[in-house]
């Protein structure tokens, strides 16, 4: 019963403790995760905050340009020549292409004619003409035909008859007559109110030179032509001052490509600046025309940069109402990343770096590859909707780092204070468990001490109550039993002493006076004091004393005990015949032995170090023979203990043991 109760105890306590120790170590544990998982947010915030000005800043630098942008496109004044505006917008701006609409919503560029190049018309005058060239291929008829109208008062007829002689000429192996004729066309400037046909057949008649000029080879005289008209071609291309009837956009990147093949060699043009205007200018237009057709940007979306649907490199548009009609700018990736100037400003230098994104996550500026993760994330102004600004830290994981840092204090924290807790809950179970088996072994204890002090009451009583009778026979059975009665109480009186001393051990209380003491005079006490229990028990003690013996610090009662326990266990724990028990006394080193030897029942090897706990013994059950409460060799050890000295045991099962006291000797004598 009280074994179960005792376990249930043990249980409560072990419960008491877990929760003890995992109840603390949890919410440390949730603590620190918290603590963690927040410390990187608020080192991004931190850093976030710190460069919310610089954001701010970029953003309102970003805004200005762009206001900038908008009040340069507002210049443009496209509405007398689109030329004019494209011209500006791709060579002084960063434009790629134009489109302009009529407050109506008219397209006003690029506009598209049906069909370029040459212009034939069968009913013209010139219709026998073009007959005997491109259906009879009968040249020299040809040219005899179209050189009837070379001198036509209509200047597009005057034009293209003079073309159609050259080119026959051409065909007839006349290359110099063919060119010297298509010269004449070709460089005539007065065609001004001749409209749109008279200026593309004008325009052609150009392009038809500079490929007989090809056809017949580099000279002095011919490099001059060819610079000459490409010249004149360049100042009616794109040209916002020429008072030239506009041609249609196809037909004008017609002449434009036509002109720049022409350019590829082998004559070299004397302005590369030019050309290079021309060819930009080309591509302009090219994309502007995709532009009108795709249709990209939906309509009623002003002053935001989006992207086009057209299948180009990156191209963004903005749409602008200008003055007097709106504007479709077709920018490049690099003009709208120029536009973002405001944070190459803002963060250039510093240890920060950035990148822009567009509404579809698509790089437009900044750093390609920026290292790591962004710490903060913010959209760029109205005019880029959907657009993100990240920022970067240029040492990738600076602040990776400084997280990481502060995460390590944590962990280092939490990881002591949970060895901590984990120490003291182990030295509470610990003292908690002696508590337990302490109460354990003062159950046992009380259970041993009554069995033992009953059993020579008991005795006592049977032999006090047969002599008070007077059942007894004569004189010599009177003494024995009284003999039997001393001998009794005076195991009683030891026992006591025992539960006495150890209960003065226990709470500390035992003073011993310790002085000079002869080793022979405390043996010769303690022998005689056990010298009619071991004459009753038939016990041979066989004492040896080393002569000389040197005094020994010790308080001579005190080791007294010591030998009489020793000597009284070496008696008990010897079968009852030929109890052979010696006590050897000597001398070794700085210390005095006493060593008590028996030939009993000695102990195995496992019971050795615990036999010297206070109610231990090899054979604990109540039915054991010996008396006993398991004291003695505790109350030795305390002594010894107290002494400075030592104890040790040797024994064998069967065979006997020997216990050795060794104590100090004293100052007289310790030599
Ligand atoms: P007890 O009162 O039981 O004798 P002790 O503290 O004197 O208690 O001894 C503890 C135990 O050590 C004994 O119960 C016994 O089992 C064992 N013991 C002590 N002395 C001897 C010995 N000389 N031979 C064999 N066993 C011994």
């Amino acid at each position: 019963m009280s074994a179960l109760l005792s376990r249930r105890n043990q249980v409560q306590w072990l419960v008491l403790l877990a929760v003890a120790v995992l109840l603390p170590t949890a919410s440390l544990l949730w603590f620190m995760t918290r603590v963690i998982g927040d410390e990187r947010l608020v080192v991004k915030q931190k850093l976030a905050a710190l460069y919310q000005d610089k954001l701010s800043d970029a953003a309102t630098k970003t805004a200005a340009l762009f206001r900038a942008r908008l009040a340069a496109l507002d210049k443009l004044k496209p509405g007398s020549n689109p030329y004019a505006a494209l011209r500006q917008l791709v060579l002084d701006s960063d434009g790629q292409g134009l489109l302009i609409q009529a407050d109506d919503g008219a397209l006003l560029y690029p506009q598209t004619a049906g069909a370029s190049g040459v212009d034939v018309h069968s009913d013209s005058l010139l219709g026998p003409a073009w007959q005997a060239e491109f259906a009879a291929r009968q040249y020299a008829s040809a040219a005899a035909l179209y050189g009837k109208f070379t001198s036509a008062r209509d200047p597009q007829m005057a034009i293209a008859a003079m073309t159609g002689r050259s080119r026959s000429l051409a065909r007839l192996g006349r290359l110099d007559d063919a060119i010297a004729e298509c010269q004449r066309a070709a460089l005539r400037t007065s065609i001004n109110d001749a409209g749109v046909p008279a200026r593309v057949t004008l325009e052609n008649a150009r392009l038809l030179l500079l490929s007989l000029l090809k056809q017949a080879g580099q000279t002095p005289a011919h490099a001059a032509l060819f610079n000459q008209t490409v010249r004149a071609l360049m100042a009616d291309l794109y040209n916002p001052a020429a008072e030239q009837p506009l041609l249609p956009a196809n037909q004008n990147l017609f002449v434009a490509r036509k002109t720049l093949d022409a350019l590829q060699g082998p004559f070299v043009f004397d302005n590369p600046k030019a050309r290079d205007d021309l060819k930009k200018l080309a591509d302009a237009e090219e994309l502007s025309i995709a532009a009108a057709e795709a249709r990209p940007i939906s309509p009623g979306v002003y002053d935001e940069f989006l992207k086009t649907a057209l299948d180009r490199t990156p191209t963004y548009a903005l749409r602008h109402r200008a003055p007097s009609s709106t504007l479709l700018v077709l920018l490049p990736e690099s003009a709208v990343a120029s536009g973002l100037g405001g944070f190459q400003q803002a963060f250039n230098g510093s240890e920060t770096t950035y990148r822009i994104l567009d509404a579809a996550d698509d790089y437009v500026a900044g750093d390609l590859r920026p290292p790591g993760k962004p710490f903060t994330v913010a959209a760029l102004p109205a005019s880029f909707p959907g657009w993100t600004a990240e920022l970067y830290f240029e040492g990738s994981d600076v602040f990776e780092k400084a997280a990481k840092r502060q995460i390590a204090v944590y962990i280092w924290t939490g990881g002591v204070v949970i060895l901590m807790v984990l120490l003291v809950a182990a030295l509470a179970a610990r003292a908690v468990s002696r508590q337990i088996r302490l109460n354990r072994m003062k159950n046992d204890f009380i259970a041993t001490v009554s069995h033992e002090l009953k059993t020579p009451l008991a005795s006592m009583r049977v032999l006090v109550d047969t002599l008070l009778e007077g059942n007894i026979r004569d004189e010599a059975q009177a003494q024995e039993y009284l003999r039997l009665t001393a001998r009794e109480n005076e195991r009683l009186s030891r026992m006591i002493d025992n539960f006495l001393a150890f209960s003065r051990m226990e709470r500390n209380k035992q003073a011993f006076s310790i002085t000079e003491a002869d080793p022979a005079e405390i043996v010769g006490d303690a022998v005689e004091s056990l010298r009619a229990k071991h004459n009753s028990q038939q016990c041979h003690l066989a004492v040896d004393l080393s002569d000389p013996l040197p005094d020994i610090k010790a308080d001579h009662d005190a080791i007294v005990t010591v030998l009489v326990n020793l000597l009284d266990n070496a008696c008990k724990y010897t079968a009852e015949e030929k109890k052979e028990i010696s006590l050897k006394v000597y001398r070794e080193g700085g210390f005095v032995c006493f060593a008590v030897s028996d030939n009993g029942i000695g102990m195995a090897r496992r019971h050795l170090n615990k036999i010297f706990d206070s109610f231990y013994q090899v054979d604990n059950s109540l039915a054991r023979k010996v008396e006993g409460c398991g004291l003695g060799l505790s109350i030795v050890k305390f002594i010894v203990n107290a002494h400075r000295g030592a104890i040790t045991v040797d024994s064998k099962p069967g065979v006997g043991s020997t216990f050795t006291v060794l104590l100090p000797t004293g100052h007289r004598n310790g030599d």
